[in-house]
């Protein structure tokens, strides 16, 4: 992973405002609840509604904040678009905005907590695509623009004009001709964007210069989330970040360095249904599809996974392949402890494995976190280690 710093360092060019206009209106700030000036509106609201950490996470109030946080989520790796543009609440109710605020804050603390700095951008740039194309028909535009861009204006015909060194940062991310300055007309270091009609008209020009600096601050803003994410809440987001990195992997058919879990991270459950497999026993169909949803999220190719039930009595290639492909497909999440307990898939008892007798332990996903948290740790104190200090012979 790159130093944070350098990260920031290629977002830090571009001259922004150094006052950024009020905003109050509610609905805006719940439609791009990634603006500077959202930040102490969804703190309030936290207070206000009494949301803190644990409901965000687990809470029954926030059940549809996380159920649209998916779909943001799945959107930005699924969809060309971006991230639907429509809720599925009313943002004109409180009930709404809290749907849409929320639901971008724990997309955003899943991306963070996925310590992927290519799915966090993934992710960035779904939602600013999306802001793009609701400003493009809102009247907020004018605020927002001013809280992107030092220099900007409109006039009474509708015409936008942007100031030469912002249009310079910003264009250089965008493809096509109109946007090479020879192309422009530029007076007193002033960029004009002229209608091209629908879809180049004045005002979309805006909208899509301000999609390059929403782009980068929804990304500064998760990067930051990432390097202050500490361990506990990590381990508490890796169903939701398994779920993320399972349709990567299936979109890509990127193979098991996605998530780097080697098989010295399964949980004993995992391993003892490939275990028994291997041997010829007979596992039970909650265990197959446990096993298969699991190989998806850590981004095992279905091939791997089918090879897994060869040694099954009543094994046939076409069939798993086939189960297997629907598994990939529909997007399983393994099944949690409780479930697994129940089903007789669980691999322990009290004492038997530290990780899985911890409180915390609901989610064999969780338990690969733990995992891997663990031996980076222990490798980095072991680098550490074999570092000369000063004054060693
Ligand atoms: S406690 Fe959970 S993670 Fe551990 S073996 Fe049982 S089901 Fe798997």
């Amino acid at each position: 992973m790159r130093g944070f710093k350098c990260l920031l360092s290629e977002f830090s060019i571009v001259p922004k405002p150094l006052t950024i206009p009020d905003l109050s209106d509610e609905v805006t700030l719940a439609r791009y609840p990634f603006l500077p000036q959202a930040k102490s509106w969804i703190a309030s609201m936290a207070v206000k509604h009494g949301i803190d950490i644990d409901e965000l996470l687990d809470g029954g109030m926030m059940d549809r904040s996380r159920i649209r946080a998916r779909s943001r989520l799945v959107d930005s790796v699924d969809s060309k678009d971006g991230v639907e543009v429509a809720s599925i609440g009313d943002i004109h109710t409180e009930e709404g905005r809290l749907l849409e605020a929320f639901s971008f804050y724990y997309a955003r603390l899943v991306v963070g907590a996925s310590e992927d700095e290519r799915l966090i951008s993934r992710w960035a740039q779904a939602e600013a695509e999306r802001a793009q194309r609701i400003l493009e028909r809102d009247d907020s535009i004018d605020i927002i623009a001013n809280t992107y861009l030092s220099e900007i204006s409109c006039d009474e015909r509708g015409i936008w004009k942007i100031g030469l060194s912002d249009f310079i940062e910003l264009c250089t991310g965008i493809t096509g001709s109109r946007w090479r300055l020879p192309n422009c007309e530029i007076n007193d270091g002033w960029v004009t964007l002229h209608d091209e009609g629908d879809r180049y008209s004045s005002r979309a020009k805006v909208a899509r210069l301000l999609r390059e600096r929403m782009k980068d601050d929804i990304k500064i803003d998760a990067l930051d989330k990432m390097v202050k994410m500490d361990e506990s809440l990590l381990i508490r987001l890796s169903e939701p970040v398994g779920m993320i990195r399972g349709l990567v992997a299936s979109k890509t058919a990127e193979t098991i360095a996605l998530i780097g879990a080697g098989e010295e991270d399964w949980p004993p459950c995992m391993r003892k249904i490939v275990g028994e497999l291997s041997e010829g026993v007979n596992v039970n169909h909650f265990g197959r599809v446990f096993l298969g949803s699991m190989s998806r999220c850590i981004g095992l190719p279905q091939e791997t996974t089918v090879d897994f039930f060869r040694g099954a009595p009543d094994f046939s290639e076409s069939t798993t392949a086939y189960q297997v492909n629907h598994l990939y497909e529909r997007e399983y999440t393994p099944s949690g402890c409780s479930k697994l307990k129940v089903n007789h898939n669980c691999a322990v008892r009290t004492g038997d494995d530290k990780l899985c007798d911890q409180p915390w332990m609901d989610h064999p996903l969780k338990y690969i976190r733990a995992k891997q948290r663990r031996r980076k740790r222990q490798e980095s104190l072991e680098v550490n280690a074999e570092v000369p200090k000063p004054g060693d012979g």
